[in-house]
Order: C-alpha cells, then sequence, then structure tokens
C-alpha cells in the first residue's frame, strides 16, 4: 500500500509541477470560473465542444497542488470524450472523493491518484473544484462555481 501512496504522489507532484492543457482557450464556448474559499484555490476552466464532444479543455489557475494536479488530469482525461461519458465520470469521481472509503474503480486508472484526499476532509474540495467546474460547463452556460 505505501508504494501505490507513493505512486499517487509523485503523480499528483508530476501534474502539479508540469501541469497539462495549463492556459486559456481561445475558441472555448464554454468557460467557468470555480473557487474554493477555504484553500484559496481558483481556476478558470475552458471547454471546447462541438456536437456532442469536449473537442478540448483547458484551464488556468492559482491552487495547492491539489486543486492544479486534479485539473490536470481531469483535462487529460475527459479531452475528446462524449458529454455523457464525462458527466458519468464526474459521478465516479465524486464518489471516489466523498465515498465510503471502497477501492477506486480500475478504469478510473490515474484519477485514483485523488483519492488519498477522503483522508483529508479539507482537501476533498480542492480535488473536486475543477470537476464542480466541469461539470457545470457542460450542463449550462458560462458561470461561476463555489465549494463553499
Ligand atoms: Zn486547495
Amino acid at each position: 500500500m505505501n508504494e501505490l501512496q507513493d505512486l499517487y504522489r509523485e503523480v499528483i507532484l508530476d501534474h502539479n509541477r508540469d501541469p497539462r492543457n495549463f492556459g486559456e482557450l481561445a475558441d472555448a464556448n464554454r468557460v467557468v470560473e470555480g473557487v474554493n474559499p477555504l484553500c484559496g484555490d481558483k481556476m478558470t476552466l475552458y471547454v471546447k465542444l462541438h456536437g456532442d464532444t469536449v473537442e478540448d479543455v483547458s484551464f488556468k489557475g492559482t491552487g495547492c497542488a491539489i486543486s492544479v494536479a486534479s485539473s490536470s488530469m481531469m483535462t487529460e482525461r475527459v479531452k475528446g470524450s462524449s458529454i455523457g461519458a464525462t458527466l458519468a465520470l464526474f459521478e465516479q469521481v465524486h464518489d471516489m472523493l466523498t465515498g465510503s472509503g471502497g477501492e477506486p474503480p480500475a478504469d478510473l486508472d490515474k484519477l485514483a491518484a485523488l483519492a488519498g484526499v477522503r483522508e483529508f476532509p479539507s482537501r476533498v474540495k480542492c480535488a473536486s473544484l475543477a470537476w464542480h467546474a466541469l461539470k457545470a460547463a457542460l450542463t449550462g452556460p458560462n458561470g461561476k462555481v463555489s465549494t463553499e
């Protein structure tokens, strides 16, 4: 288990150091700002929807390592997915972050690295911020989300 935790820590540190899909997306058609006042995490999510597909997605912002890594891993994972699959993934991640502590589903793959925050309730919002912004982007017009 310690080896797995070390691996997860490495994944998070790597994505924090070198966030994927970082920066504004000029042709985004959904833009959602997310804030987590508890920790001070702020991010803006840019989504380009094309039909039923998340054609492109990026983010920018500042925050703790967990929030940046979660945003980075999320954008990497959902780019090219359908809206339906992305919303289903949101539910899986949300359950993982807030759930009873069972093993994360295998198809979450690297996102399982975020499961460790369950041990730290104040960090759950850091990890879930980007995902709430994503859900808002897929289900409504431009807007803002806050974890509080
Ligand atoms: Zn945070």
